[in-house]
Protein backbone atom coordinates (compact mmCIF):
# COMPACT_ATOMS: atom_id res chain seq x y z
CA UNK A 1 0.00 0.00 0.00
CA UNK A 2 0.99 3.43 -0.44
CA UNK A 3 1.40 6.10 2.88
CA UNK A 4 2.12 9.72 2.76
CA UNK A 5 3.79 10.91 5.61
CA UNK A 6 4.48 14.64 6.17
CA UNK A 7 7.60 14.33 8.33
CA UNK A 8 8.69 17.49 10.77
CA UNK A 9 12.81 17.00 11.74
CA UNK A 10 12.98 20.04 13.61
CA UNK A 11 15.75 21.46 15.42
CA UNK A 12 18.93 19.71 17.79
CA UNK A 13 18.48 16.35 17.51
CA UNK A 14 15.48 16.11 15.78
CA UNK A 15 16.59 15.48 12.51
CA UNK A 16 19.33 12.70 13.67
CA UNK A 17 16.64 10.68 15.17
CA UNK A 18 13.76 11.05 12.60
CA UNK A 19 16.50 10.46 9.77
CA UNK A 20 16.99 6.68 11.75
CA UNK A 21 13.13 6.51 12.23
CA UNK A 22 12.80 6.93 8.46
CA UNK A 23 15.64 4.19 7.74
CA UNK A 24 13.40 1.80 9.61
CA UNK A 25 10.30 2.74 8.37
CA UNK A 26 11.79 1.73 4.75
CA UNK A 27 12.84 -1.36 6.05
CA UNK A 28 9.51 -2.07 6.85
CA UNK A 29 8.29 -1.04 3.51
CA UNK A 30 10.33 -3.16 1.63
CA UNK A 31 9.59 -6.17 3.69
CA UNK A 32 6.03 -6.12 3.91
CA UNK A 33 5.51 -4.13 0.16
CA UNK A 34 4.52 -0.73 1.41
CA UNK A 35 5.31 2.09 -0.18
CA UNK A 36 5.86 5.15 2.57
CA UNK A 37 6.03 8.88 0.39
CA UNK A 38 7.69 11.57 3.15
CA UNK A 39 6.99 15.39 2.41
CA UNK A 40 9.43 17.24 4.72
CA UNK A 41 7.62 20.28 6.39
CA UNK A 42 9.49 23.13 8.52
CA UNK A 43 8.44 23.87 12.09
CA UNK A 44 9.87 25.14 15.48
CA UNK A 45 14.22 26.91 14.98
CA UNK A 46 14.50 25.98 11.68
CA UNK A 47 10.70 27.16 10.18
CA UNK A 48 11.53 30.90 12.33
CA UNK A 49 15.09 30.98 10.45
CA UNK A 50 13.63 30.44 7.10
CA UNK A 51 9.74 32.15 7.19
CA UNK A 52 10.18 34.52 10.43
CA UNK A 53 7.09 31.89 11.75
CA UNK A 54 7.00 28.96 14.05
CA UNK A 55 4.43 26.79 12.21
CA UNK A 56 3.96 28.02 8.55
CA UNK A 57 0.70 27.62 6.94
CA UNK A 58 2.09 24.97 4.26
CA UNK A 59 2.95 22.57 7.16
CA UNK A 60 0.08 22.73 8.42
CA UNK A 61 -1.54 22.01 5.16
CA UNK A 62 1.08 19.08 3.85
CA UNK A 63 -0.13 17.73 7.58
CA UNK A 64 -3.42 17.71 6.89
CA UNK A 65 -3.12 16.12 3.57
CA UNK A 66 -1.19 13.14 5.11
CA UNK A 67 -2.04 9.73 6.69
CA UNK A 68 0.22 10.64 9.44
CA UNK A 69 2.88 13.11 10.68
CA UNK A 70 6.41 12.18 12.09
CA UNK A 71 7.81 14.87 14.53
CA UNK A 72 11.66 14.92 16.12
CA UNK A 73 11.58 17.99 18.02
CA UNK A 74 11.25 21.67 18.08
CA UNK A 75 13.41 24.43 20.03
CA UNK A 76 16.96 25.65 21.32
CA UNK A 77 18.93 27.96 23.02
CA UNK A 78 19.02 30.09 19.58
CA UNK A 79 15.31 30.70 19.80
CA UNK A 80 14.41 31.18 24.10
CA UNK A 81 14.88 34.97 23.93
CA UNK A 82 11.53 35.43 21.34
CA UNK A 83 7.95 36.50 22.60
CA UNK A 84 5.67 33.19 23.35
CA UNK A 85 3.88 33.14 20.40
CA UNK A 86 6.89 32.88 17.86
CA UNK A 87 8.68 30.45 19.98
CA UNK A 88 9.36 26.93 18.25
CA UNK A 89 7.40 25.47 20.78
CA UNK A 90 4.32 27.48 19.70
CA UNK A 91 4.14 25.63 16.77
CA UNK A 92 3.73 22.76 18.77
CA UNK A 93 0.56 23.75 20.49
CA UNK A 94 -0.53 25.12 16.84
CA UNK A 95 -0.43 22.10 15.33
CA UNK A 96 -1.68 19.86 17.64
CA UNK A 97 -5.04 22.47 17.64
CA UNK A 98 -4.88 22.47 13.27
CA UNK A 99 -4.96 18.64 13.73
CA UNK A 100 -7.74 18.10 16.42
CA UNK A 101 -5.58 16.15 18.26
CA UNK A 102 -7.46 15.63 21.65
CA UNK A 103 -5.74 11.88 22.61
CA UNK A 104 -2.02 11.88 23.85
CA UNK A 105 -1.39 7.93 24.01
CA UNK A 106 2.11 7.22 25.68
CA UNK A 107 3.24 3.77 26.22
CA UNK A 108 5.28 3.18 29.70
CA UNK A 109 7.51 -0.13 28.89
CA UNK A 110 10.40 -1.53 30.85
CA UNK A 111 12.11 -3.72 28.45
CA UNK A 112 13.71 -6.53 30.44
CA UNK A 113 16.73 -5.73 28.94
CA UNK A 114 16.97 -2.70 30.76
CA UNK A 115 15.71 -3.41 34.13
CA UNK A 116 18.96 -2.28 35.58
CA UNK A 117 17.48 1.40 34.68
CA UNK A 118 14.28 1.69 36.91
CA UNK A 119 14.38 3.60 39.41
CA UNK A 120 11.92 0.55 41.43
CA UNK A 121 12.31 -2.18 43.82
CA UNK A 122 14.07 -4.82 42.07
CA UNK A 123 11.16 -7.53 42.79
CA UNK A 124 8.49 -4.80 41.41
CA UNK A 125 10.55 -3.91 38.06
CA UNK A 126 10.35 -8.18 38.09
CA UNK A 127 6.81 -8.23 37.18
CA UNK A 128 7.32 -6.28 34.54
CA UNK A 129 5.73 -2.94 33.75
CA UNK A 130 3.76 -2.18 29.94
CA UNK A 131 1.09 0.58 30.87
CA UNK A 132 -0.61 2.53 27.81
CA UNK A 133 -2.11 6.25 29.21
CA UNK A 134 -4.40 8.21 27.35
CA UNK A 135 -4.51 11.79 28.20
CA UNK A 136 -7.05 13.56 27.48
CA UNK A 137 -5.38 17.01 25.59
CA UNK A 138 -7.44 19.29 24.61
CA UNK A 139 -10.20 20.44 27.71
CA UNK A 140 -10.05 20.25 31.03
CA UNK A 141 -8.52 22.76 34.03
CA UNK A 142 -5.85 23.93 31.20
CA UNK A 143 -8.14 25.42 28.70
CA UNK A 144 -11.23 26.57 31.06
CA UNK A 145 -11.99 29.41 32.33
CA UNK A 146 -9.72 31.25 34.22
CA UNK A 147 -8.74 34.64 35.82
CA UNK A 148 -8.10 36.86 38.73
CA UNK A 149 -11.09 38.46 41.70
CA UNK A 150 -10.98 40.32 44.53
CA UNK A 151 -11.97 38.09 47.28
CA UNK A 152 -12.52 38.33 50.66
CA UNK A 153 -8.69 37.86 51.60
CA UNK A 154 -7.35 40.21 48.67
CA UNK A 155 -6.55 39.63 44.69
CA UNK A 156 -7.30 35.73 44.05
CA UNK A 157 -6.71 33.41 41.00
CA UNK A 158 -9.06 30.96 39.61
CA UNK A 159 -8.73 28.15 36.59
CA UNK A 160 -11.73 26.15 36.08
CA UNK A 161 -12.07 22.31 35.28
CA UNK A 162 -14.82 22.06 32.76
CA UNK A 163 -15.58 18.83 31.06
CA UNK A 164 -18.32 18.10 28.54
CA UNK A 165 -20.00 14.77 28.17
CA UNK A 166 -18.46 14.56 24.18
CA UNK A 167 -14.89 15.51 25.76
CA UNK A 168 -15.44 12.46 27.92
CA UNK A 169 -17.01 9.99 25.64
CA UNK A 170 -14.40 10.92 22.54
CA UNK A 171 -11.56 10.17 24.88
CA UNK A 172 -12.66 7.28 26.38
CA UNK A 173 -13.67 5.61 23.42
CA UNK A 174 -9.84 5.83 22.88
CA UNK A 175 -8.79 3.89 26.10
CA UNK A 176 -11.13 1.08 25.77
CA UNK A 177 -10.57 0.74 21.79
CA UNK A 178 -7.00 0.91 22.48
CA UNK A 179 -7.22 -1.77 25.57
CA UNK A 180 -9.65 -3.75 22.74
CA UNK A 181 -5.61 -4.21 20.80
CA UNK A 182 -4.03 -4.71 24.21
CA UNK A 183 -4.86 -6.67 27.54
CA UNK A 184 -8.47 -5.50 27.84
CA UNK A 185 -8.69 -3.50 31.39
CA UNK A 186 -9.03 0.24 31.65
CA UNK A 187 -8.20 2.20 34.37
CA UNK A 188 -9.99 5.27 34.69
CA UNK A 189 -8.36 7.85 37.03
CA UNK A 190 -10.36 10.57 38.56
CA UNK A 191 -10.89 12.55 41.79
CA UNK A 192 -14.65 11.69 42.12
CA UNK A 193 -15.06 12.30 46.05
CA UNK A 194 -14.07 15.87 45.67
CA UNK A 195 -14.83 16.99 42.17
CA UNK A 196 -17.91 17.44 40.02
CA UNK A 197 -16.31 17.45 37.12
CA UNK A 198 -14.99 13.85 38.03
CA UNK A 199 -18.51 12.57 38.75
CA UNK A 200 -19.73 13.68 35.41
CA UNK A 201 -15.95 11.91 33.72
CA UNK A 202 -16.95 8.76 35.85
CA UNK A 203 -20.33 8.33 34.53
CA UNK A 204 -19.74 8.97 31.24
CA UNK A 205 -16.83 6.31 31.36
CA UNK A 206 -19.11 3.78 32.49
CA UNK A 207 -21.80 4.45 29.63
CA UNK A 208 -19.11 4.14 27.14
CA UNK A 209 -17.72 0.42 28.86
CA UNK A 210 -21.22 -1.02 28.32
CA UNK A 211 -19.97 -0.95 24.65
CA UNK A 212 -16.83 -3.32 25.11
CA UNK A 213 -17.71 -5.85 27.02
CA UNK A 214 -14.79 -7.42 26.66
CA UNK A 215 -12.48 -4.48 28.59
CA UNK A 216 -12.89 -4.81 32.63
CA UNK A 217 -13.25 -1.36 33.64
CA UNK A 218 -12.03 0.19 37.24
CA UNK A 219 -12.05 3.37 38.52
CA UNK A 220 -9.42 4.66 40.83
CA UNK A 221 -8.47 8.06 42.60
CA UNK A 222 -5.55 10.09 40.96
CA UNK A 223 -3.45 9.87 44.66
CA UNK A 224 -4.36 6.07 44.89
CA UNK A 225 -3.30 6.39 41.39
CA UNK A 226 0.09 8.29 42.05
CA UNK A 227 0.99 5.92 44.69
CA UNK A 228 -0.24 2.46 42.81
CA UNK A 229 2.16 3.43 39.76
CA UNK A 230 5.28 2.80 42.06
CA UNK A 231 3.98 0.09 44.60
CA UNK A 232 2.82 -2.48 41.46
CA UNK A 233 2.58 -0.66 38.11
CA UNK A 234 2.43 -4.43 36.71
CA UNK A 235 -1.45 -4.36 37.53
CA UNK A 236 -2.49 -1.51 34.92
CA UNK A 237 -2.88 -1.54 31.32
CA UNK A 238 -4.57 1.00 29.87
CA UNK A 239 -4.87 4.29 31.85
CA UNK A 240 -7.02 7.10 31.36
CA UNK A 241 -7.24 10.34 32.34
CA UNK A 242 -8.05 14.32 31.98
CA UNK A 243 -5.80 16.16 30.78
CA UNK A 244 -4.28 17.40 34.41
CA UNK A 245 -4.37 13.91 36.07
CA UNK A 246 -2.62 12.99 32.32
CA UNK A 247 -0.07 15.12 32.27
CA UNK A 248 1.69 14.02 35.78
CA UNK A 249 0.66 10.14 35.80
CA UNK A 250 2.29 9.84 31.96
CA UNK A 251 5.44 11.54 33.14
CA UNK A 252 5.61 9.38 36.24
CA UNK A 253 4.92 6.03 34.76
CA UNK A 254 7.30 7.12 31.91
CA UNK A 255 10.49 7.60 34.68
CA UNK A 256 9.56 4.12 36.14
CA UNK A 257 10.95 2.77 32.73
CA UNK A 258 14.03 4.55 32.86
CA UNK A 259 15.60 6.89 29.89
CA UNK A 260 13.82 9.79 28.19
CA UNK A 261 15.29 8.33 24.89
CA UNK A 262 13.04 5.38 24.80
CA UNK A 263 9.50 6.90 25.12
CA UNK A 264 7.80 7.21 22.37
CA UNK A 265 3.77 9.18 22.05
CA UNK A 266 1.05 9.45 19.91
CA UNK A 267 -1.38 12.34 19.61
CA UNK A 268 -4.51 11.95 17.59
CA UNK A 269 -8.07 13.03 16.89
CA UNK A 270 -11.09 11.68 15.53
CA UNK A 271 -10.11 11.43 11.97
CA UNK A 272 -7.38 12.61 9.93
CA UNK A 273 -4.02 12.23 10.62
CA UNK A 274 -1.94 11.85 14.07
CA UNK A 275 0.61 13.22 15.29
CA UNK A 276 3.71 10.88 16.36
CA UNK A 277 7.07 12.20 18.38
CA UNK A 278 9.60 11.21 21.06
CA UNK A 279 8.50 12.46 24.30
CA UNK A 280 11.94 13.94 24.67
CA UNK A 281 13.17 17.72 23.67
CA UNK A 282 15.93 18.95 20.73
CA UNK A 283 18.86 17.95 23.33
CA UNK A 284 20.70 21.29 22.07
CA UNK A 285 23.45 19.40 24.73
CA UNK A 286 24.20 16.62 22.65
CA UNK A 287 22.88 17.69 18.84
CA UNK A 288 25.21 17.41 15.68
CA UNK A 289 27.18 14.85 17.92
CA UNK A 290 25.43 11.43 16.20
CA UNK A 291 25.20 10.08 20.21
CA UNK A 292 21.29 10.56 20.76
CA UNK A 293 19.13 7.66 21.31
CA UNK A 294 16.64 7.34 18.10
CA UNK A 295 14.77 4.36 19.76
CA UNK A 296 11.91 6.88 21.21
CA UNK A 297 11.68 8.07 17.71
CA UNK A 298 11.73 4.69 16.38
CA UNK A 299 8.94 3.39 18.53
CA UNK A 300 7.03 6.03 17.89
CA UNK A 301 6.74 5.08 14.38
CA UNK A 302 5.45 1.38 15.51
CA UNK A 303 2.43 3.68 17.14
CA UNK A 304 2.17 5.51 13.95
CA UNK A 305 1.95 2.06 11.43
CA UNK A 306 -0.31 0.36 14.40
CA UNK A 307 -2.65 4.00 14.94
CA UNK A 308 -2.76 5.41 12.03
CA UNK A 309 -1.88 3.00 9.24
CA UNK A 310 -3.93 0.16 10.69
CA UNK A 311 -0.57 -2.10 10.10
CA UNK A 312 -0.15 -3.61 13.28
CA UNK A 313 2.15 -6.46 12.59
CA UNK A 314 3.93 -3.78 10.73
CA UNK A 315 4.49 -2.01 14.14
CA UNK A 316 5.19 -5.17 16.24
CA UNK A 317 7.67 -5.87 13.90
CA UNK A 318 9.45 -2.72 15.06
CA UNK A 319 9.08 -3.53 18.79
CA UNK A 320 10.57 -6.85 18.39
CA UNK A 321 13.29 -5.24 16.42
CA UNK A 322 13.69 -2.95 19.25
CA UNK A 323 14.05 -5.50 21.83
CA UNK A 324 15.96 -7.88 20.21
CA UNK A 325 18.80 -4.98 19.52
CA UNK A 326 18.68 -4.15 23.15
CA UNK A 327 18.43 -8.25 24.55
CA UNK A 328 22.24 -8.62 22.08
CA UNK A 329 23.58 -6.02 24.35
CA UNK A 330 23.42 -2.79 21.92
CA UNK A 331 23.10 0.50 23.69
CA UNK A 332 23.69 4.56 22.67
CA UNK A 333 25.46 6.43 25.55
CA UNK A 334 22.29 7.24 27.34
CA UNK A 335 21.08 3.52 28.71
CA UNK A 336 24.91 2.46 28.13
CA UNK A 337 25.49 -0.33 30.98
CA UNK A 338 28.48 -2.78 31.87
CA UNK A 339 29.08 -5.11 28.85
CA UNK A 340 27.10 -3.46 26.86
CA UNK A 341 28.28 -2.46 23.10
CA UNK A 342 27.73 1.24 22.34
CA UNK A 343 26.51 2.62 19.33
CA UNK A 344 25.99 5.81 17.35
CA UNK A 345 22.79 7.21 16.49
CA UNK A 346 23.18 6.29 12.93
CA UNK A 347 24.11 3.26 14.32
CA UNK A 348 21.80 2.24 16.36
CA UNK A 349 18.86 2.91 13.70
CA UNK A 350 21.15 0.36 11.33
CA UNK A 351 21.02 -2.20 13.72
CA UNK A 352 17.60 -2.22 14.43
CA UNK A 353 16.56 -1.74 10.51
CA UNK A 354 18.84 -5.02 9.98
CA UNK A 355 16.22 -6.41 12.32
CA UNK A 356 12.81 -6.04 11.08
P1 LIG B 1 15.42 17.45 26.33
O1 LIG B 1 14.49 16.32 26.35
O2 LIG B 1 15.77 18.01 25.01
O3 LIG B 1 16.79 17.03 27.06
C1 LIG B 1 16.87 16.63 28.43
C2 LIG B 1 18.11 15.76 28.65
O4 LIG B 1 17.90 14.47 28.08
C3 LIG B 1 19.38 16.29 27.97
O5 LIG B 1 20.49 16.01 28.79
C4 LIG B 1 19.48 15.53 26.69
O6 LIG B 1 20.80 15.37 26.20
C5 LIG B 1 18.86 14.18 27.09
N1 LIG B 1 18.18 13.56 25.95
C6 LIG B 1 16.99 13.94 25.42
N2 LIG B 1 16.68 13.15 24.37
C7 LIG B 1 17.68 12.27 24.25
C8 LIG B 1 17.96 11.21 23.35
N3 LIG B 1 17.10 10.89 22.35
N4 LIG B 1 19.08 10.50 23.51
C9 LIG B 1 19.95 10.79 24.50
N5 LIG B 1 19.76 11.77 25.38
C10 LIG B 1 18.64 12.52 25.26
O7 LIG B 1 14.81 18.60 27.28
P2 LIG B 1 15.32 20.09 27.58
O8 LIG B 1 16.81 20.10 27.66
O9 LIG B 1 14.52 20.54 28.72
O10 LIG B 1 14.87 20.93 26.32
C11 LIG B 1 15.70 21.25 25.19
C12 LIG B 1 14.87 21.95 24.14
O11 LIG B 1 13.85 21.07 23.64
C13 LIG B 1 14.13 23.18 24.68
O12 LIG B 1 14.18 24.19 23.70
C14 LIG B 1 12.70 22.69 24.89
O13 LIG B 1 11.76 23.71 24.80
C15 LIG B 1 12.57 21.71 23.74
N6 LIG B 1 11.54 20.66 23.94
C16 LIG B 1 10.85 20.29 22.84
C17 LIG B 1 9.93 19.26 22.92
C18 LIG B 1 9.21 18.82 21.67
O14 LIG B 1 9.63 19.19 20.60
N7 LIG B 1 8.16 18.04 21.78
C19 LIG B 1 9.72 18.60 24.14
C20 LIG B 1 10.47 18.99 25.26
C21 LIG B 1 11.40 20.03 25.14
Amino acid sequence: MNFNIAVIKGDGIGPEVVQQAMKVLDKVGKKYGHNFNYTQVLMGGCAIDATGVPLPQETIDVCLKSDAVLLGAVGGPKWDNLVGTLRPEAGLLGIRKALGLYANIRPAILFDSLSGACPLRADIAAKGIDIMVIRELTGGIYFGDRGYREGKYGTEAYDTDCYSELEVKRIAKTAFETAMKRNKKVTSIDKANVLESSRLWRKVVHEIAIDYPQVSVEDMLVDNAAMQLVKNPSQFDVVLANNMFGDILSDEAAMITGSIGILASASVGDSGPGLYEPVHGSAPDIAGQNKANPIATILSIAMMLKFSLNLDKEGKSIENAVAKVLKDGYRTLDIAENNTKILTTTGMGEEIAKNI
